[in-house]
């Protein structure tokens, strides 16, 4: 049986500045850098009780010329402005949350490991109304801030996953499964516990009535020598920038891209011949080398990382390293170069 890989340690450490702002009558003020310190809250803070919280994950890459750039900050701001408004949370000007992150990573510009590690970017934001009676109220304060941590790989190593199918349970509630909220993560750790505990799972794959969805923090996609194929957004799952970034990075050289359903028995039929993996920040593209279903261990492939997913992985690394050409305008460096 496999051991279930360790994400234990991803995150763990944190850079030594941390950036921050908090709201006056629901307006956030200026931030400012300083040494990462304990929050001070009232134990009837909103989001403590009622979950008023939003999280982001980007990642700075150091390149092999040297340069430290962001992937798709642009994407990651209004993600996390999208996110506020779902927590009915103040909703931090934009400027304001690019501003901030790009100051975390400047701040901590020597932390930015070389690859394959990166400076993992956390912007959080938590509704801090001190009154334990709101359940029915936004919090109308809050406070933001941007933690960055040196990071490797989030999988211990980078052998093939172990999927649990999960055919019943969804991960999140139908209404909240574009926003990255911590209570969404909260409502789905039972399930990957126990999967990892019953089935040495090292994820589970939410596939709700047969709907293949995503897994408990990373989209999920089907490819193989010339098609990648995932599911169509619709509200059930978390809009990845990674996987946005896949079908762009697959279409130009050369897969067919196909957004639609995937059945759990499509998944099934397609394990033996294909190759399946998971999508996002933390995991870039980690192959799948398992599924357990119904209490049966199927292999997809050859039960490894299959040669498609180390390619496409390899090409996002190389767009992220300023290694290959930035098509797309997805990366900025830090600190901004002036001119050519
Ligand atoms: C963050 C996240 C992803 C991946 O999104 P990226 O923008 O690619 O990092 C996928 N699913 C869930 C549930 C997530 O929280």
């Amino acid at each position: 049986m496999l051991t279930p890989h360790t994400t234990e340690t991803f995150g763990s450490v944190l850079a030594a500045t941390m950036v921050s702002s908090a709201t006056r009558d629901g307006v956030f003020e200026a931030w400012r850098a300083h040494p990462v310190e304990p929050l001070t809250l009232s134990p009837a803070a909103h989001a403590l009780h009622y979950g008023s919280a939003c999280i982001e994950g980007l990642k700075a890459h150091r390149g092999g010329d040297g340069a430290v750039r962001l992937f798709r900050l642009t994407d990651h701001v209004e993600r996390m402005c999208a996110s506020a408004a779902a927590v009915c949370l103040p909703v931090p000007g934009r400027e304001l949350l690019h501003a901030m992150i790009r100051t975390a990573v400047e701040a901590n510009l020597d932390e930015v490991p070389a690859s394959p590690g990166a400076l993992y970017l956390r912007p959080t934001l938590i509704g801090v109304d001190p009154s334990i009676g709101a359940a029915g109220t936004p919090s109308r304060e809050a406070v933001l801030f941007v933690l960055a941590s040196p990071v490797g790989g989030y999988f211990a190593d980078q052998r093939a996953l172990r999927l649990y199918v999960e055919t019943e349970l969804p991960r999140s509630t139908p209404h909240f499964g574009t926003v990255k909220a911590g209570a969404n993560y909260a409502m789905a750790l039972g399930v990957i516990q126990r999967a990892g505990a019953e089935h040495g799972a090292d994820q589970v794959l939410f596939a709700p009535g047969g709907d293949v969805q995503e897994t408990g923090a990373s989209n999920f996609v089907l490819l193989d020598d010339t098609r990648i194929v995932t599911k169509a957004l619709d509200r059930s799952f978390l809009h990845g920038v990674t996987r946005d970034s896949m079908l762009h990075l697959a279409h130009h050289l050369g897969y067919q891209v196909e957004e639609r359903n995937i059945s759990v028995d499509e998944l099934l039929a397609w394990a033996p011949r294909g190759e399946a993996a998971l999508v996002g920040t933390a995991a870039v593209m980690s192959g799948v080398g398992a599924l357990v279903h119904d209490g049966a261990r199927i292999q997809v492939g050859d039960g490894d990382v299959g040669p498609n997913t180390t390619r496409l992985r390899q090409a996002l690394l190389g767009v992220q390293r300023g290694q290959e050409p930035d098509r797309w305008g997805w990366t900025e460096r830090v600190p901004a170069t002036t001119g050519a």
